[in-house]
């Protein structure tokens, strides 16, 4: 299985389903991103108006398609889910878009991965409400112009860099949704732990959200597992210990790194001295994608301390050294 959650058993998304918040209050951390989306909710129901179309970003796992239901419920209104990589004719969208109801929501996930001409498409259906769809082929072929009704998109992408300037400028609202603190994380089990009833002590809370990369999705995941052995190998109460033993059992990293994130550190490293590196040649190294490790994996090195940005490139600070048992170049062992 992957605790990034992405590939998921049936069982697994109905359990995901249930742990999913519903409304505003129920989300927990993100609070200034939180605050303003309900106003703007609120303002746009005042008014009876469709809410400005709304880009999320962030990496994944932190709460995108979470809170777009939530502004659907919010707003009273219905909401069609796809894809980018989903949509790849322009009669595909225009199926979806003529289908929606007044002010519903129409939520396209990875929308950095739509094909150009369904962006083009997506241009005048955002500003003017309107789409212009071509019908017959060879000589008799014409366009109609077609009236929808008024929507809200909400695009959701991990990777903001690949958007095309056009696209991103329509969407009124922008929130870049970060990782979260781990105290937040800790009020995430202690909910999940409920909604699943099964008990669960602060102490074994806390470790399960400090292991969880600052991420909710992989925070249920690992609870879902550790829940496990505590039903097995325990009397179904979830303490330290069991957690500890299940955490082994999973080979869960003592700082929730993944494997990403511990070989970008180590070839930092072994190949470059500890740094500093730049991002291209780090991700050359790896074998990743530079907007990837930029926008994904990154951040959260920077924000739990492992790397600095210096102007001259990356560097590993003496925790990473530490986490991997590294000795420091120029140091001398022992
Ligand atoms: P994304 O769309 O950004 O990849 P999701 O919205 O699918 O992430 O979130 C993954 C899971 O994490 C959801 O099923 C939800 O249960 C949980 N989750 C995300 N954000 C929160 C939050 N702020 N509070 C509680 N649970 C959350």
């Amino acid at each position: 299985f992957d605790l990034r959650g992405n590939s998921y058993a049936n069982n697994e998304k109905e359990l995901d389903k249930q742990l999913r918040p519903l409304q505003f209050n129920d989300f927990r951390g993100q609070k200034q991103i939180v605050e303003n989306l309900e106003i703007f909710v609120l303002a746009a129901k005042m008014r009876d108006e469709s809410l400005d179309h709304v880009l999320l970003h962030g990496p994944p796992g932190l709460g995108k398609t979470t809170l777009s239901n939530i502004i659907a419920n919010e707003l009273g209104v219905g909401i069609k889910i796809t894809s980018g990589p989903v949509l790849d004719k322009p009669g595909d969208l225009a199926g979806l878009l003529t289908n929606l109801e007044e002010n519903d929501v129409l939520f396209i996930d990875e929308i950095h991965r739509l094909s150009p001409i369904v962006e083009e498409y997506l241009y005048s259906a955002m500003e003017d409400f309107r789409i212009d769809i071509m019908i017959d082929k060879g000589p008799s072929a014409r366009s109609v112009q077609l009236e929808l009704n008024p929507f809200t998109l909400i695009g959701a992408t991990t990777r903001s860099g690949l958007l095309t300037s056009p696209l991103r400028a329509r969407f009124g609202i922008k929130s870049h949704l970060e990782y979260y603190d781990a105290d937040i994380l800790t009020g995430i089990v202690k909910r999940s732990a409920g909604i699943l009833k099964v008990e669960i002590s602060d102490e074994a809370a806390s470790e399960i959200a400090f292991r969880s990369r600052g991420t909710p999705r992989i925070v249920n995941s690992l609870l879902r597992r550790v829940r496990d052995f505590a039903q097995v190998k325990g009397n179904g109460k979830i303490d330290m210990a069991i957690t500890r033993h299940a955490l082994a059992a999973l080979n869960i990293d003592k700082h929730g790194l993944d494997e990403m994130d511990n070989r970008i550190l180590l070839a930092i490293i072994d190949k470059f001295k500890g740094g500093p590196v730049g991002i291209t040649t780090i991700a050359t190294a790896v074998g990743e994608d530079a907007g990837t490790i930029e926008e994904v994996y990154e951040p959260f090195l920077i924000k739990e301390g492992f790397i600095k940005r210096t102007p001259r490139g990356r560097e590993v600070t003496d925790l990473a050294y530490k986490h991997l048992g590294k000795v420091k170049y120029g140091d001398s062992p022992g």
